[in-house]
């Protein structure tokens, strides 16, 4: 079977791994060939070695409770890389009106598991906890989706949304809170709703188990790779054994010609995976599906620019013990987040060093993706200054700019992926996969380009 791999991400390479590894257990011919416009694989992962420092500009980690990245990296005997976070300073601080606020222990993104620690923490006013307690009697709302604004204010209140729901979620998916869906992000809270009648109760039955973790970020369920996550990526590569690596070689179409899969005008295949961004995707298929073109065209990605700074551990003052900081949209900063990545995994830098990664633009900050490197370092600098409580001068800077790169999962997202499945599931031979699909985290991704690689073996 003549395969090609539209898109050289994770998600395709994913794809590329596990149709190898089906044409092997089931003993049929594969010849693969994976079309990627940039010079190398990755997409967006980009693991930077430099003097000792395993610097990540993409993703640093993976979440273990979604089963398939883990799955993946120990079928790729990858095991012995697997590094987990430090035990020590398991917390996330939030800058608040000037001041760095710890999570209340406990504290799982938008509501407490832990009763005690939470009426303890100054964190949020008496107002604010008495009404975030009130969640307990709250009557179930009956609603398919809704948005992280909406769910958080009805259930908890407005001092929650801006204090930890927005910077918390809201920032893992740069997005607008008043857009962002809890079906496509986070169900399990409506679950929670529908089930239990309350997060609260859920949250704390849960709580009962134990666990390491002091904010209750799951941060004990973080895995990274001792080389950096691009390993994983060179290792995809190699275990895929692809014919044909195109790289710096993009398709503009897709078309199905005589029972075949033609790209770019001229090469034919008997099968194709798109594992594009979904606006990318909208024109590779204009010709073939102009419904589905239309479908792919309706996402929209934000942008963001990561900034890696090293300093040196002895001049680096009032570093918070914790893995890193968020920022409310509502205290009007260009930064996001900003992780304390030598203290999450410290074996990532010499001894003497601490690498903090910056987090800055996003959809409710579009601008910054523009701005020169002098503009970004000078904002960051003063920005930082104003959280730190001290001028902190880095020894290296890498700035790397993530233009539409993280889809925006808006209310309504399931029922138009739904639609578009529905109608690739007509295709024979075709499949699709990437961020968009089930979430945009690693094990997500790869369990996308596993389902596409599933698909693509039944239909032939
Ligand atoms: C800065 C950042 C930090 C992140 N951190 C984390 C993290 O720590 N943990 C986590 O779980 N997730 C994280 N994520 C999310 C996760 O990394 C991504 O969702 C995931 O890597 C996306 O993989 P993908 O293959 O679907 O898409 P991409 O990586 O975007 O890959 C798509 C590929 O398609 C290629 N392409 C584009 N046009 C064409 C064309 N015409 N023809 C062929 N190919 C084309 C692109 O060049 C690219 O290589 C992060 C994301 C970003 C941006």
């Amino acid at each position: 079977m003549k395969t090609a791999i539209i898109g050289g991400g994770i998600s395709g390479l994913s794809a590329a791994y596990y149709l190898r590894k089906l044409s092997v257990e089931k003993g049929f011919p594969l010849e693969l060939t994976l079309y990627e416009p940039e010079a190398s694989l990755g997409g967006v992962f980009d693991t930077l070695n430099n003097e000792g420092l395993v610097v990540e500009q993409g993703p640093d980690s993976f979440i273990t409770t979604k089963p398939w990245a883990l799955e993946l990296i120990k079928e790729l005997g990858l095991e012995n890389s697997l590094i987990n976070t430090s035990e020590k300073n398991r917390r996330t601080f939030v800058y608040l009106e000037g001041k760095l606020k710890p999570l209340p222990e406990g504290f799982f993104m938008i509501a407490p598991s832990k009763l005690w620690p939470f009426l303890k923490s100054d964190f949020f006013s008496w107002k604010g906890k008495l009404r975030i307690l009130l969640e307990i009697l709250i009557p179930e709302k009956k609603v398919e989706d809704e948005s992280l604004e909406s769910f958080i204010k009805r259930r908890f209140g407005k001092e929650a949304l801006y204090k930890a729901a927005e910077p918390l979620i809201g920032g893992i998916y740069t997005s607008d809170s008043k857009e962002l869906s809890l079906r496509a992000t986070m169900p399990q809270f409506l679950r929670m709703e529908k089930e239990s009648g309350s997060v609260i109760r859920a949250l704390m039955k849960k709580s009962f188990g134990g666990s390491k973790d002091k904010s209750g970020a799951r941060y004990s369920k973080f895995f990274s790779l001792k080389n950096g996550m691009s390993s994983l990526i060179s290792e995809l590569e190699k275990k895929s054994q692809i014919d044909s690596l195109e790289l710096r070689n993009g398709v503009s179409e897709l078309i199905l010609f005589d029972s075949k899969w033609i790209i770019n005008k001229k090469y034919d295949f008997d099968s194709a995976v798109i594992a594009t961004p979904s606006y990318v995707s909208s024109d590779i298929v204009k010709r073939l599906d102009p419904q589905l073109s239309l479908k792919f065209s309706e996402f929209e990605y934000a942008s963001s620019v990561v900034v890696n700074l090293v300093f040196d551990k002895s001049e680096f003052n009032n570093n918070p013990e914790g893995f890193g900081i968020v920022i409310p949209p509502k205290e009007n900063m260009n930064l996001i987040a900003c992780s304390f990545y030598t203290e999450k995994f410290p074996q990532r830098a010499n001894a003497d060093e601490l690498i903090m990664r910056c987090f800055m633009g996003g959809k409710l900050n579009p601008d910054v993706i523009d701005w020169k490197d002098e503009n970004i370092i000078s904002t960051l600098s003063l920005e930082l200054k104003k959280v730190f409580g001290a001028d902190n001068k880095p020894k290296k800077v890498f700035i790397k700019r993530y233009k539409r790169s993280m889809p925006q999962f808006k209310v309504g997202h399931v029922n138009k992926i739904n639609d578009i499945l529905e109608i690739v599931s007509g295709y024979k031979g075709l499949a699709i996969c990437g961020n968009i699909y089930n979430g945009v985290g690693i094990p997500d991704c790869i369990r996308s380009g596993k389902e596409a690689a599933e698909k693509i073996v039944q239909d032939a």
